[in-house]
């Protein structure tokens, strides 16, 4: 009885200071050499594809809302832009707020003619 071919994949430790050979049975040959599955090299580059397309949508995620967090902050003329949102000082809220305050009494004035 032949033993099974036993995967190639150099593995290492989180801190990446020891390597070693995987060993586990082999479950595909790529390139002449022997990989279990989680190591098979199709697969893995299937993982790694499919990660940084997550990451990248992330952060096309991001950017479009840190860029309508800054057209915000640009059209009220304060307040700080990030991709969570735009934040104000108390000051600058105090003045948005009198001047939405004022708008709605303008509103009341006009409904009221
Ligand atoms: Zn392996």
């Amino acid at each position: 009885m032949s033993e099974k071919p036993k995967c190639v994949a150099e593995v290492t430790d989180p801190s990446g200071w020891h390597r070693w050979k995987c060993g586990k049975t082999a479950k595909v040959e790529h390139e002449g050499k022997h990989y279990c599955g989680t190591h098979d090299p199709v697969k893995l580059a299937a993982r790694r594809a499919e990660k940084a397309a997550k990451w990248n949508a992330q952060w096309a995620s991001q950017d479009a809302a840190r860029n309508e967090a800054r057209r915000i902050v640009a059209e009220l003329g304060c307040g700080s832009a990030s991709s969570e949102g735009v934040r104000l000082s108390l000051d600058e809220a105090r003045e948005l707020a009198r001047l939405l305050s004022t708008l709605k009494c303008d509103v009341g004035r006009l409904e009221a003619k």
